[in-house]
């Protein structure tokens, strides 16, 4: 396939608050869903990414900008959704047609030219802190590939399989073996009594997962059975018979039969009776890599899903050439793209390694160890364990 690493795609800026979800037409779906964030004036359309081939590292990252968001800085995500638009909205769906082309327009454009009829903008607050977070974890999970973090990776795939804290509907499409997943673990959960509203109540989410994961062995055993005798049988779980789910079962499995999974918070935090580092020390080189190997599945799942709407596209410019270009219903789903096209063979994405910096950087092949986001980073931090140092060396004195 041809790929152009290069795309355009326009927001529109304007200005946003956050309003309680009864101000809007959206439901509430309990505690996490009660605020909403609206666009109370349409700002101008701005160009987001405009970049031809060539699409430089060293451009500004809108994509890392946005996860350096610190999620419960509700002033931040507001400024976000000024300069760019809000990151989930189809706005943009006049660009999944060709109508621009009959009203002789600039494809990028013609959004602005379809007014929103009598919809106002809006989503729920959580939707875009959840987007965020993802985005984090994304980055992060690479991050912990790279540096043989089993711990994190660990939990940052309880997370992406067992989180109960978004919304996922009856009939919500997933398109990746990690996606389906969680779908069908909210799915069982909800069998047994969770619901939106009342959450987990008296519900443990330990037993939920290791009761899911019984759910799936036993689904596989009695398929396997009726078969033998002839009989047919529309097994419940088919992702069992493809690797990433028997990776991920063993995984969960061996994981859960160790340590208890005592909460998966709405900000994704992942709390276990004891800490994972212990017996992860116990592993065998093949259990290790058997945990990378989950990881990777997943984190490449996480991409397929993001882009699974973004497809490439003929347009045609102005004086009326041919030009390849790609089809990206939102901003969320451009700003994937754009970490898609950054984690290239000689480049990743990576948070910087100062505790206290919120930014990500891009690391390619000529500063394969680089760790912090920049110079100054780099200068504070070698300050600050230089002072560290110092103190040391003074505290054994100041004890002979
Ligand atoms: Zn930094």
């Amino acid at each position: 396939m041809i790929t152009n690493p290069g795309f355009s795609f326009s927001g529109i800026s304007g200005t946003h608050k956050i309003v309680p979800v009864n101000e809007t037409d959206l439901p509430s779906w309990g505690e996490n869903y009660c605020e909403c964030i609206v666009c109370t004036y349409d700002g101008e359309l701005v160009k987001v990414y405009d970049n031809g081939p060539g699409f430089s590292y060293l451009d500004k990252s809108v994509a890392m900008e946005f996860a350096a968001i610190d999620i419960t800085d509700r002033n931040a995500i507001l400024q976000f959704c000024n300069r760019y638009g809000m990151p989930g909205s189809m706005r943009q769906f006049g660009n999944f047609r060709n109508d621009y082309l009959f009203f002789k327009d600039d494809k990028d454009s013609f959004s602005k030219v379809i007014p929103l009829a009598n919809r106002q903008e809006r989503v729920w607050l959580y939707t875009v802190q959840r987007d965020i977070l993802q985005m984090q974890m994304t980055i992060e999970l690479n991050q912990s590939i790279q540096d043989r973090n089993l711990q994190r990776i660990i939990e940052i795939l309880l997370y992406f399989c067992f989180d109960l804290h978004g919304l996922d509907f009856e009939g919500s499409q997933r398109h990746t073996e990690t996606f389906q997943f969680n779908h069908y673990f909210y799915r069982y959960a909800e069998e047994n009594g969770f619901t939106l509203h009342t959450r987990l109540a008296g519900l443990s989410i330990h037993d939920l997962i290791t009761g899911f994961l019984k759910d799936i062995e036993n689904d596989y055993h009695e398929t396997e059975m009726y078969h033998s005798y002839g009989f047919p049988r529309k097994e419940k779980y088919v992702q069992f018979y493809f690797s990433t789910w028997q990776h991920l079962y063993d995984l969960f499995s061996f994981v859960t039969e160790k340590e208890k999974v005592l909460d998966i918070t709405p900000f994704g935090e992942v709390i276990m009776s004891d800490s994972l580092s212990n017996y992860i020390s116990t592993f065998s080189e093949k259990d290790a890599d058997g945990v990378l190997m989950c990881a990777k599945a997943v984190f490449s799942d996480i991409f397929k899903e993001h882009l699974h709407a973004v497809y490439p596209e003929m347009v045609f410019s102005k004086n009326g050439d041919p030009e390849s270009s790609w089809r990206i219903p939102s901003l969320l789903d451009a700003m994937y793209l754009e970490l898609f096209f950054r984690f290239s063979p000689n480049s990743s994405v990576r948070k910087c390694q100062n505790p206290d910096c919120p930014n990500y950087y891009t690391r390619t092949s000529s500063r394969p160890k680089k760790i912090y986001c920049s110079e100054s980073c780099a200068l504070l931090m070698a300050k600050r364990m230089e002072r560290d140092r110092k103190r040391k060396a003074k505290n054994k004195e100041s004890k002979l």
